[in-house]
């Protein structure tokens, strides 16, 4: 079995333990929530929060744990907070701050009133170092970066105590005060735990809990020089805001005893439980804000809400709605284990969702005219459209019909092989809403292309009318030419070409040169005021917005968000 069968298995079993929507998701986490419930473990609390750091913008990896924790807290009965995991300010940005919440809300969370940064604590973080220190549990150390890691050891050495693990309580409370003064030079100290050298797990050998840093912090300013890592700041905030159930991703497992160090050598009152989940993975993209960033930053690609990128501003901007996004999160589940998942799942997502609610639109991408020489000059029709055939309640609308269209190119052909049963001469065609015509003859440039292809229509075979019975294989979508309205669509294609751009040298090698096709073309009337964000169905092309950055009355942008052609759902069925 192929990997995408495989995988589309997979989404398949996931799928069928939550088809019903308003049932709340069974997974591990929720499992051991159950359990500690049972067990009164957190005084039947949950209380969960997502960390994000403000070094780039959201991405739909970013979704999952958005939904997760959002979702986790509202099943239960708890509650979610925002917490800027701010310790890191030579990276860190004000626009990241504001991207990532204006995407929280836009998914459809609410942390109330509970936005928070580490670096509210940092006062806090600098007290409990001080007792860490007054604990003989911490102890600066004046080795280099480089020291320390020579002095670590390996998965199967132990590690080398620092000459300086064993200063005096008195002395570590001096220098680290120093530390904090701006006494010593970047790099020059740091504050590590002290706990076992020759510990099996790497990150239990005396980590570095504060590196002095002299870097503009985007809320402290130059209030402090010396910076908490991670690990330290972490454990802290969540007990600090007295999270109960701390999810993050597989790669924190490790971390997960210097997790409960932490909060056991500073004895606190609440002890939250780190609980590592799969990140997602998507094929034919990349998931790293690092990244992203550089495919930003080296214009691989049009900002951060380009809408080839996995960014939910990306995804935004291209016409994705938050309840696609959510579904799709839904039906990938949460597990213990990391696997990559189709990109078709998440476009099978967002067709299912605009299906039900877009309105249908005809467009023409790439136009060849149409000339219906029986049909009389300067005569138009206005012929009823539906808007949603799965909605007869979204009603009708008027499109005008008149001697001269549009049709797509591929859709007529001169030498057609055989089952082409669109356009070609002699042969009969349906167009939507409209009449049978045929084709009678074409006109071709001087270089042999065909620029027109002229035809007759059967006026008694109008669309919904007494004759309409007549049947042909083909219906084709068109435009009025006298009536189009001009306007660029954007036809976007995978950002790589390859299923995992990470294997191999530089990912960026493998970045699709086609990724974008910008186009010049028709739409009907009816869309010459189409609002920004606003989504259609256009007929047989795939589903389009409005762009909310480049479009403006008389210069349309349709991006197009997905095809038609489902190769999820075609995945299930074989
Ligand atoms: P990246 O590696 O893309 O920079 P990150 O983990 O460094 O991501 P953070 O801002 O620290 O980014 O992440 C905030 C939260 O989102 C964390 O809890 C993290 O575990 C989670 N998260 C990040 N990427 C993914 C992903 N691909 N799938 C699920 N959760 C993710
Ligand atoms: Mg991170």
């Amino acid at each position: 079995m192929g990997l995408m069968r495989f995988l589309s298995r997979l989404g398949e079993g996931v799928n069928n333990m939550t088809t019903e929507a308003s049932m709340p998701s069974s997974n591990f986490i929720q499992n051991i929530i159950d359990e500690d419930a049972r067990t009164n473990k957190h005084q039947g609390r949950v209380h969960t929060r997502f960390p994000p750091e403000p070094n780039g913008y959201l991405h739909i990896g970013h979704a999952k744990s958005i939904c997760l924790n959002f979702g986790i807290a509202a099943q239960n009965g708890g509650l979610c907070n925002l917490r800027f995991d701010d310790t890191n300010p030579s990276k860190e940005d004000v626009e990241y701050v504001d991207s990532i919440q204006e995407d929280v809300r836009w998914l459809g969370f609410d942390w109330q009133d509970r936005m928070f940064y580490a670096s509210d604590y940092f006062g806090r973080l600098y007290e409990y170092a001080v007792l860490l220190i007054r604990k003989g549990k911490a102890y600066v150390c004046d080795l280099s970066a480089q020291e320390i890691r020579d002095y670590r050891g390996t998965l199967t050495q132990p590690g080398q105590e620092s000459p300086y693990r064993n200063r005096s309580v008195a002395e570590n409370l001096d220098l680290f005060e120093r530390m904090r003064q701006g006494e010593f030079p970047d790099g020059s100290r740091v504050l590590r735990a002290k706990i076992d050298m020759a510990s099996p797990n790497l990150n239990m050998r005396d980590p570095v809990l504060y590196r002095i840093l002299r870097s503009h912090h985007h809320r402290t300013g130059n209030q402090w020089c010396i910076y908490p890592m991670y690990d330290y700041a972490h454990p802290l905030s969540d007990a600090i805001e007295k999270v109960t159930h701390s999810i993050c991703t597989l790669e924190f497992e490790d971390h997960r005893p210097l997790y409960d160090w932490v909060l056991a050598a500073v004895e606190h009152e609440y002890r939250p439980q780190q609980i590592e989940f799969a990140r997602l993975n998507l094929n034919y993209t990349v998931m790293s804000k690092r990244k992203l960033r550089e495919l930003v930053e080296q214009k691989y690609v049009n900002g951060w809400d380009d809408p080839r990128m996995p960014t939910i501003s990306g995804l935004r901007r291209r016409g994705y709605t938050p309840e696609a996004i959510r579904d799709f999160c839904d039906r990938i589940g949460v597990a213990k284990s990391n696997s990559i998942v189709d990109i078709a799942l998440l476009e099978h997502c967002i067709r299912e969702d605009l299906n039900a609610r877009a309105m249908r639109a005809m467009a023409v991408l790439r136009p060849l005219k149409v000339v219906i020489d029986n049909y009389p000059e300067g005569v138009t029709e206005e012929l009823a459209a539906e808007n949603n055939p799965e909605k007869p309640e979204m009603g009708n609308r008027t499109i005008p019909f008149s001697r001269e269209l549009f049709i797509e190119q591929e859709d007529f052909c001169e030498n057609p092989p055989k089952k082409f049963f669109r356009l070609a001469p002699g042969q009969e065609v349906r167009l939507k809403h409209a009449y049978i015509i045929k084709c009678e003859r074409v006109v071709k440039d001087g270089a042999g292309n065909v620029v027109a292809v002229h035809c007759t229509y059967d006026p008694d075979t109008k669309s919904g009318g007494a004759a309409s019975g007549k049947k042909v294989k083909g219906t084709l979508h068109w435009v009025s030419a006298a009536h189009a309205v001009k306007a660029e669509a954007r036809l976007y294609d995978n950002l790589f070409n390859v299923e995992n751009p990470d294997e191999g040298e530089d990912y960026k090698t493998n970045l699709n040169p086609n990724s974008l096709d910008v186009l010049q073309c028709f739409v009907e009337p009816g869309l010459a005021a189409a609002e920004p964000g606003t989504r259609y169905q256009f007929l047989r092309q795939g589903y389009f917005c409005v762009d909310t950055v480049d479009s403006r009355p008389g210069q349309l942008v349709f991006n197009r968000i997905v095809s038609l052609r489902d190769s999820w759902a075609k995945a299930q069925k074989s």
